[in-house]
């Protein structure tokens, strides 16, 4: 049923329209024509909602000509396409990302100013798109904003959840899930392309016959089958003239599977069935960086993977026809860890059951085209799926994924004959009372590429959870450590400092982050750490009128900004940063206050619904908040507050006013980390352990420029053995006393018991995370960063260096890496839209 409108000629000659002005006076006729004939509203409306409307259909109107533009040159170009297939893109909002990549920032700020309107308001009326839970949603849409930024044809894949990431709020100190209905005003940056639906199948039986020359044909029958609609956003590269694609899936019901229901005389069943289908895509699993094992997830996976492979295959038949032995020349696709990698079997599906293809053919095109990146060492986030359970839902994908492990487990047994052992490690079905797939070794085995996103998250995958492989295949590991697009996290999120920084060296920085190395030598210049820290105030100043709103809490400029965002989980350890916070009371309460630095401690982030331990440190943080802010004994030396609902948006005013930027995950657990890389560009000085990117991050800006403390993840693995909480607590007094405070009750009088349960981890011999071990190394960094931050000038040389040094953390470095390493695409220049008179529409 998709694409057969494309054949037809629809719109003759509409590219020889002249390009729409991109000046100010334009905007306001364009945004009034929208606001009246468009929208419909008149003077009297007074919601500011259509303000926003209107101009983001007066953007969207010039990104749709550079769209077009650029699929034209996409096709003129005939060249190879990488797609990146990922079950979440956190993208925040679109409209000033959108403005600034198309350089038209400084022309609708004029237009705003003539409509009396300020576009800093209408901009806020945007609800953020929060279709992922944390770093690994975000790093999609950097990646897609550096890909753009790259003029690569790359194609973003994902899924169309009416409700996103779910809005937190707190009451009496603990989270609240509120549902984000996102596109309950509609979403003025999507377009629907029905012509490209495709037909999902679930369920039904195999069946297996032989043909008159002795192949076998396989038949996936009595599926119940379900639509796919695509839904396409652009995806502005930085003023270049590329738009690329991001393209999510919303399901549907078909209308064939009602009709049968309804005559069979069952009309109502047959209606309710429609629920049932929308159902797959009606919500984001709210759970980061751990598995779920739902069957309605692995529905949105499979949905996800097969409607994307359907339309890469459906656009290759339409441009070379019914061939696909140069197929893997021309297609890759990265898997966003492995919630896509149903990919791999429905390729081979796809190629063999549809196309004809052999086994051997295409699973040669299938391991050609594929490429893997892991995100996580946690055990609990890799995700199994129980053999019946695949069994019942994609029947044909199991007897694909049997095959490929019979195959795989002769290679293994070929070079290590008679090691069942290692037979049994490396299978892709673990035995078990419920034998269950290994997704991650699935998508190793599918791959030409298996990637880490950090140095040492890389190597300690091949040299533990992926070791045996490793040893099979050493030429499939690499590489590819995060980065953050800098259009977003600098230029568009801190105006100030960009700003600042373009004065002195250009904007060439914008697009070739490297070059923002010549800042370095001018932290030695007085005038200028004079101005840096001036943007630093004014950006503390902004954060500090949002907390004072949003939590209620008054922070003083003055004061060193202490700032830990990002999901809360055990392993990051928001935990041992409520035990400082509790030791810097303590020490206030002892009148031990001699060279003290005044600070402002933020904490924020959401916690998955069904993680109590998460939910109970939310908790911990907002009731010591309430201790210390009360106390007017502690005054302004310390305040403390929870942010509720960080996201994008929050972050984009939180990492510029930050001073002290908080990474303190147990080493050899967080693979890399991002927020890290946002906070380093807008000239925070971090505060880490030697993990993920924080290791890469203080090798760039030398250990003078960063507080490093605790274990390494060589250490944590050999002290874990011996690991002695009660002993560490009793030789540390200032820790005792922590302890002892908590254990009294102090930061729970009403509410007794509540905090036990956290108590008890940091006593455990077997915490997982070693929150104890740190503590001492910890308040040790802190008070390195507390006595640097009295020097402002020596602290604003710092700030300085941490920016000038962020150049390798860009995407556009990432990318670049995933391009030559990986990919192997080549960048296409769209034709220059040709330029129209001044006003000539008008
Ligand atoms: C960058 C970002 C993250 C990732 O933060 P980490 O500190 O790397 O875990 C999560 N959520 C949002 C909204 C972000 O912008």
């Amino acid at each position: 049923m998709a694409n057969t409108e494309t054949d037809i000629l629809c719109a003759p000659g509409l590219e020889d329209l002249p390009p729409l002005p991109m000046d100010a006076k334009s905007l306001v006729n364009d945004f009034t024509h929208h606001y009246f004939h468009h929208l419909g509203r008149d003077r009297n409306c007074r919601n500011i909602r259509y303000n926003y409307q209107a101009l983001a259909f007066t953007v969207r109107e010039r990104l749709i000509e550079r769209w077009n533009n650029t699929r034209y040159a996409y096709i003129d170009a005939d060249t190879k396409t990488g797609y990146y297939l990922s079950l979440e893109f956190l993208m925040g909002r679109a409209l000033g990302n959108a403005m600034l990549n198309l350089g038209l920032d400084d022309a609708a700020h004029r237009a705003m100013e003539q409509l009396g309107i300020r576009l800093e308001q209408v901009a806020e009326e945007e609800i953020d798109a929060g279709l992922g839970n944390g770093g690994l949603g975000r790093l999609a849409a950097c990646f897609l904003d550096s890909c753009a930024t790259l003029q690569l044809p790359v194609m973003g894949y994902g899924i169309r959840y009416e409700y996103g990431m779910f809005r937190q709020r707190i009451e009496n100190g603990r989270q609240v899930e509120e549902p984000d209905h996102w596109l309950r005003d509609g979403n003025p940056w999507e377009m629907e392309r029905p012509e490209y639906t495709q037909r999902i199948r679930f369920g039904g039986r195999t069946e297996c016959s032989r043909n008159d020359d002795g192949s076998l044909t396989h038949r996936w029958l009595d599926t119940h089958d379900i639509l796919a609609v695509p839904y396409d956003l652009p995806i502005p590269g930085y003023k270049n003239g590329t738009v690329n694609t991001l393209r999510l899936w919303k399901s549907a019901a078909t209308d064939a599977f009602d009709l049968q229901e309804f005559n069979a005389g069952s009309y109502t069943e047959s209606v309710a069935m429609k629920n049932e289908a929308e159902n797959i895509t009606m919500v984001l699993y709210p759970n980061d960086a751990s598995e779920n094992g739902k069957e309605l997830r692995l529905r949105q996976q499979y949905f996800l993977a097969s409607a994307s492979l359907q339309d890469v295959l459906a656009r290759w038949k339409q441009r070379q026809g019914e061939v696909f032995g140069h197929f893997a020349e021309r297609n890759v696709f990265q898997l966003n860890d492995t919630h896509p990698s149903c990919a791999v079997p429905e390729l081979m599906r796809l190629l063999m059951d549809e196309k004809g293809m052999g086994w051997d053919e295409a699973w040669s095109v299938t391991t050609r085209t594929m490429a893997y990146t892991n995100h996580t060492l946690l055990p609990e986030a890799l995700e199994k799926w129980p053999v019946p359970l695949f069994r019942q839902l994609l029947p044909r994908l199991l007897e694909i994924i049997l095959e490929i492990n019979a195959r795989f487990l002769a290679e293994v047994s070929s070079r290590w004959p008679g090691d069942n052992e290692r037979l049994r490690n490396m299978s892709i079905i673990e035995e078990g009372p419920v034998p269950q797939v290994r997704m991650a070794y699935l998508a190793i085995v599918g791959s030409f590429s298996v990637n880490g996103v950090a140095a040492l998250h890389s190597q300690l995958l091949v040299q533990g959870l992926f070791r045996d492989f490793y040893e099979l295949w050493p030429e499939k590991f690499n590489n590819k450590t995060n980065g953050v697009t800098p259009r977003r996290w600098l230029v568009k999120c801190n105006p100030g400092l960009a700003s600042l920084i373009a004065g002195r060296i250009g904007e060439g920085f914008i697009a070739d982050l490297g070059r923002i190395s010549q800042v370095a030598p001018l932290a030695d210049d007085p005038e200028f750490r004079s101005k840096w820290h001036a943007v630093k105030k004014a950006n503390k100043e902004r954060l500090a009128a949002v907390v004072l709103d949003q939590c209620g809490v008054p922070f003083n400029p003055e004061s060193l900004f202490d700032v830990q965002v990002k999901r809360i989980h055990e392993y990051k350890r928001q935990l041992l940063n409520v035990l400082h916070v509790i030791h810097l009371y303590d020490r206030i309460k002892r009148g031990d206050t001699g060279e003290w630095t005044n600070r402002c401690v933020l904490i924020g982030g959401k916690a998955a619904p069904g993680y109590h331990m998460a939910k109970l440190i939310i908790k911990l943080i907002g009731n010591v908040a309430k201790v210390v802010n009360e106390d007017p004994l502690v005054g302004d030396r310390l305040k403390v507050a929870f942010f509720p609902n960080y996201r994008v948006t929050a972050m984009e005013v939180i990492c510029p006013g930050t001073d002290l930027s908080e990474q303190i995950s147990t080493a050899g657990k967080e693979a890399s980390g991002t927020g890290n890389m946002k906070f380093m560009m807008n000239g925070a000085i971090t505060i880490g352990t030697l993990d993920g990117a924080n290791i890469e991050i203080r090798e760039e800006v030398g250990d003078e420029n960063f507080f490093v403390f605790g274990l390494t993840a060589e250490e944590v693995e050999h002290q874990r053995r011996s690991y002695n909480p009660a002993g560490i607590i009793a030789a540390d007094p200032d820790l005792n006393r922590v302890l002892q405070l908590l254990t009294s009750g102090h930061f729970n009088m009403f509410e007794a018991g509540l905090f036990d349960p956290i108590i008890q981890a940091i006593v455990n011999p077997g915490d997982p995370w070693m929150v104890a071990a740190d503590f001492r190394s910890y308040v040790q960094a802190q008070k390195r960063a507390a006595a640097a931050y009295l020097d402002r000038e020596a602290w604003t040389r710092m700030s300085i260096v941490n920016s000038a040094r962020s150049g390798k953390f860009s995407t556009d470095r990432t990318i670049a890496e995933y391009n030559e390493e990986i990919w192997r695409l080549r960048p296409v220049r769209p034709l220059p839209l040709v330029p129209s008179e001044p006003n000539g529409k008008l």
